[in-house]
Parts: structure tokens; C-alpha cells; sequence
């Protein structure tokens, strides 16, 4: 049966909507949408908004109340961070770009999301006692339900390092930890009404995946699941940091791209290579794009790995859309997005029954900080005080 999640959603993508409609759209029984509808309007989220003639009584028709209540979304990874703040109705009311972790310490790097976090909610002049919490998009190894990261990136301190907890006490804020790519997906279904099932390939610091079935993230047993970049593209590759060999992000990544580049006197001139590997990475996205030719053959490999990594993704869940988000795919997006639909047109197991369509974030630098913001919204609705 569709959650208290999936109800509001509707109302929210139809606008005003009757019970009758919602029912209708639903399959749910009159008496269960009523049902659904009085915990939506009694949480706030929901409320009337006017009435249209109809045979008997006029249907009553609800709308999303949206400055019922805001949550903040954190996306950061060593390189990069991204912040918002978003109503209830999945409208971004502020953005703010964060320093980068880089090789820092969590405090020093929590200190600078806390405050972060306090011009965010400044920008978006809401009233703090409605602000739910903070979603943190961040990447794995990670225990989300203790909102623990469980790895020495980008230094020895982040291992283990009780993330939720302490940004939580600098803030005030609840905070629930989540995959960034999987947040990146639920970002998408805030961003763009109609998608309901498809996969993420996330590209920012490093290579991740995502699913969308039918409405829901698959997270795996332990919300670790769909690690793109730890799938082998060669069995005899090079060790990788996570135990596996010949790891896709070792050789296709923003950082295997950059130490490429570098490794070409000529090349290594032409991109900034002060900057973190993620600007580096952009940069020789640039450059491509300018018509630079070893620029070109390093992109080329890179979308060449992704796009036969991104074949096996679809292969093991036969999905239909493959939806590319994360800021490494600024400006150089549509170049992978292309060289992937023209990969998978050739190469996917279940070709002669479907296609399956490759396309962009609607925003691929904001998804993954609006999936975290509405993860706190969905917690709220999943919890069992509540259903
Ligand atoms: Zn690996």
C-alpha cells in the first residue's frame, strides 16, 4: 500500500487534488485515502484549499501547506559540498556552495557545515522551530542507521567518526546520514515529478550508483548497496583501497582521470592542477570540450569504463532510465550522457525488448542535497509514531 510519502507526493505533483482523485490515482479505498489525508493534515504538510462543483457535495480540495515545516540538505565528499534548504513542497528556497572537507579534520570540517548550515537557514528566512532537520549526503563505506562513516577518507580522524552525532550537537539540528547516491536519486523524484524507477550513476569525488524502484531506494542490507566504483572492470587491475582489484573508479574516476593528465607533461599545463582532483577533473572536462585532443582520449576513457560498468548495472536490474547526477558531470554531462546511450544501445542484455533512455539530473549538482533534505521529510513519515 502507498505510504504517507507517496500520498503527499501526489498531491504535491497534481497541486489541489480531491480524496476522490487521490483514491482514484492510487487504488486506494475512500475510507484508507481519508484516512491517509486526516495523519497529513494533521502533521501540517496538508491542507484545504478550496472546493469544485461536483454531483452531491462539492469535492473539498487539498494542496501541500508549504511553509509548514523546511529541512536542510548537506551533500560533501573530500572534494566538494553542496547545501540547501527545501520546503515541503520540494522547492529549494536556498543553496549554498561549502568549503570542501579536503584533507581536514571531521571537527574543523563539521565546524565549517555547522556554519554552513546557519547562513542556509538565514538565506531562506524560515522560522528555525520548523526546520526538521539535516539530511547529510555523504559517501560509503557507512553505517546510516548510527550515522557513522566507516572509512579513513580522506584522513585516518573520518574513520569511525560519529558524523549525525556531532554535526547534531554544533547545530541544535537532528541529523540522519544517507548514501550520496542514493540521495541523489530520491533528489531527482523531488526535482522532476514523473520518475519512479531508474538508476543513479553518480559521479562526484568518486564513481556511485543508485536505485529507484517503483518509487522506493533499494539501499542493500546495510544502505551500502550499488557501489558502482568497487565493481571490477579487471580482474588483474591494480589493488584498490576497498580489498577489490582493477576497481572501475581506479581507472575511470575524477581522480584516476586527473593522475592521467598529470602523468602528460603537456597536459598537466593546460589544467589547473593546484585545484582538488574534482576541479582538475572539471577542468580537463573543459578542455575537452575546447577541442583539446588528449583532453578528448582521457574523457573518452573514462565515459568508455563508465558506460561498461553502467551496462552491468542495468543488466542486474533491467531498469529503463539511467539517470547521471553529482558534479563531476558539469559541462562535461551531455559528452557521457551521449557515449552512454550510444554503449548501452549496442551492449544491454535486454535490448530487443526495451530501450533504455541515459539522461541528466535536472540539477546534478543540487540532486543529492535535495535527496537528503527529503529524506528527513520521508523519515518523518515512515516513522511508526506517525504511521
Ligand atoms: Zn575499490
Amino acid at each position: 500500500m502507498p505510504t504517507l510519502a507517496a500520498v503527499l507526493d501526489l498531491i504535491r505533483a497534481r497541486g489541489s487534488v480531491s480524496r476522490v482523485e487521490l483514491a482514484e490515482a492510487t487504488g486506494l479505498t475512500a475510507a484508507t485515502m481519508t484516512h491517509a489525508v486526516r495523519k497529513l493534515i494533521g502533521l501540517r504538510l496538508v491542507h484545504e484549499v478550496g472546493t469544485v462543483p461536483s454531483q452531491g457535495t462539492p469535492r473539498r480540495l487539498l494542496g501541500i501547506r508549504t511553509d509548514s515545516c523546511y529541512m536542510v540538505g548537506i551533500q560533501f565528499d573530500a572534494y566538494t559540498g553542496t547545501g540547501v534548504v527545501v520546503d515541503v513542497a520540494g522547492t529549494v528556497l536556498a543553496q549554498r556552495e561549502l568549503p570542501a572537507p579536503g584533507m581536514r579534520s571531521p571537527a574543523d570540517a563539521i565546524a565549517d557545515i555547522a556554519e554552513t548550515v546557519r547562513l542556509l537557514l538565514q538565506d531562506a528566512a524560515v522560522p528555525r522551530e520548523r526546520v526538521l532537520g539535516i539530511g547529510l549526503a555523504t559517501y560509503g563505506p557507512q553505517d546510516r542507521e548510527a550515522g557513522i562513516l566507516l572509512t579513513p577518507q580522506p584522513t585516518p580522524e573520518w574513520q569511525g567518526h560519529p558524523l549525525a552525532r556531532t554535526l547534531s550537537e554544533a547545530t541544535g539540528l537532528p541529523v540522519s546520514i544517507e548514501n550520496d547516491a542514493t540521495a541523489a536519486g530520491i533528489g531527482i523524484q523531488t526535482l522532476s515529478d514523473s520518475a519512479s524507477s531508474f538508476a543513479v550513476v553518480y559521479m562526484s569525488g568518486g564513481i556511485g550508483a543508485g536505485i529507484i524502484l517503483d518509487g522506493h531506494p533499494y539501499r542493500g542490507v546495510t544502505s551500502n548497496g550499488l557501489e558502482l566504483g568497487h565493481i571490477s572492470v579487471n580482474a588483474l587491475g591494480a589493488p584498490c583501497d576497498c580489498g577489490n582489484r582493477g576497481c572501475l573508479d581506479r581507472v575511470a574516476g575524477p581522480t584516476a582521470i586527473v593522475e592521467q593528465a598529470l602523468a602528460d607533461p603537456e597536459l598537466a599545463d593546460r589544467i589547473e592542477r593546484a585545484a582538488d582532483p574534482l576541479t582538475a577533473f572539471l577542468s580537463i572536462g573543459r578542455a575537452a570540450l575546447h577541442g583539446d585532443r588528449a583532453a578528448t582520449e582521457l574523457i573518452a576513457t573514462s565515459t568508455q569504463r563508465l558506460a561498461v560498468a553502467t551496462v552491468t548495472l542495468v543488466n542486474l536490474f533491467d531498469i529503463g532510465r539511467v539517470i547521471l547526477a553529482g558534479r563531476a558531470f558539469t559541462d562535461i554531462g551531455p559528452v557521457y550522457r551521449d557515449a552512454l546511450q550510444t554503449v548501452l544501445d549496442e551492449a544491454i542484455f535486454m535490448r530487443h525488448v526495451h530501450t533504455v533512455q541515459v539522461e541528466l539530473a535536472p540539477d546534478v549538482t543540487q540532486a543529492a542535497a535535495v535527496g537528503a533534505a527529503t529524506v528527513i521529510l520521508r523519515n518523518l513519515l515512515e516513522s511508526p509514531d506517525t504511521t
